[in-house]
């Protein structure tokens, strides 16, 4: 019976509007990741001050873990805030 078959609906897919993204430190190997670097750091983490997942920024697991030493060095110095309301 061709009517009774079961329909399958397919549901657009959620659109992800995050581009698939390379590491920027992979990229520009000599770049490395500096506490004092502000204007990097600052990219890496949020609004609230937190640090932004892999998933969102694109870093690498080796580099990410560098990025959250620096950012850590940099909350610690008073360069970056711990929260920010
Ligand atoms: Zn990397």
């Amino acid at each position: 019976m061709k009517n009774m078959r079961k329909r399958i609906i397919r549901r657009p897919k959620p659109q992800i509007f995050l581009r698939k993204k390379y590491c920027r430190f992979c990229r520009e190997k000599n770049r490395s990741i500096d506490y004092k670097d502000l204007k990097t750091l600052e990219r890496l983490i949020s609004e609230r001050g937190r640090i932004l997942p892999t998933k969102i920024t694109g870093t690498c697991s080796k580099h990410q873990r560098n990025v959250a030493v620096a950012v850590k060095r940099a909350r610690f110095l008073a360069l970056l805030p711990y929260v920010r309301y």
